[in-house]
């Protein structure tokens, strides 16, 4: 019980550092202490005349923002609804022009840059270029404290987590799946085709990241 405590005031003192950080390189960035106010925050910040698309993303899910945004009248780009590939494809490459993206990270350095692997690179296509507003909503646990230490996160924790995630729908070949560690494999069914360093945020304000000590995403 005590050491819970310790442990959500480091992490809140750190959410806090992480966040005027970010805001030094151009981010909207916002801490805030529970996932229910992280939901909260998000849906402030997305127009509700907007078109909503998201990149695949746990943290989002586990703050119950997708949920929220599929049954509450929004406009959705919904690749998860799609009935086939080709109808998955053509949906991720409309989700590039949406008007607010939502997604996570796999890791966010102290110093406030952002890395995100992706395989074909739909989510972070949208990161860099295309809709008007990302919102990315993340655990202060993805903040290492350097970056250095947030490419080893994502690419050491999240990559393999994520591997373990995609296994179940479907068959996958890859060393982190058998071992739960990363070998830095070239195998086709590798999700690690892209490394991605956000160091500053352009135009200012366009990517807003939702930081909450709670334990949501991996
Ligand atoms: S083993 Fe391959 S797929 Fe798995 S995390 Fe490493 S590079 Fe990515």
């Amino acid at each position: 019980m005590l050491q819970n405590q310790f442990i959500t005031e480091r992490n809140s003192k750190l959410g806090q550092k992480t966040a005027e950080n970010l805001k030094k390189r151009f981010f909207d960035a916002y801490y805030v202490q529970t996932k229910e106010e992280a939901l909260k925050k998000a849906v402030e910040l997305i127009p509700k005349d907007h078109t909503i698309a998201w990149g695949g993303t746990t943290s989002a899910n586990d703050i119950g923002l997708i949920k929220y945004i599929t049954e509450n009248g929004y406009t959705v780009i919904n690749r998860d609804a799609a009935k086939t590939p080709e109808e998955k494809a053509d949906l991720a490459r409309k989700s590039l022009l949406s008007d607010t993206y939502i997604m996570g990270t796999n890791a966010i350095s102290e110093d406030g840059q952002l890395v995100n692997i992706d395989a074909t690179g739909n989510r972070i296509a949208a990161l860099i270029y295309g809709p008007k507003s990302v919102i990315i909503i993340a655990g202060v646990k993805k903040v290492m404290p350097s970056l250095e230490d947030a490419i080893k996160r994502a690419r050491t924790i999240a990559a393999p987590t994520n591997m373990q995630r995609i296994a179940k729908n479907s068959e996958r070949n890859t060393p982190c799946t058998i071992n739960g560690t990363c070998m830095n494999c070239t195998s086709k069914d590798s999700i690690c085709s892209h490394i991605v360093i956000t160091r500053l945020c352009k135009p200012q304000g366009r990517i807003k990241i939702i930081l909450t000590p709670d334990d949501i995403g991996f």
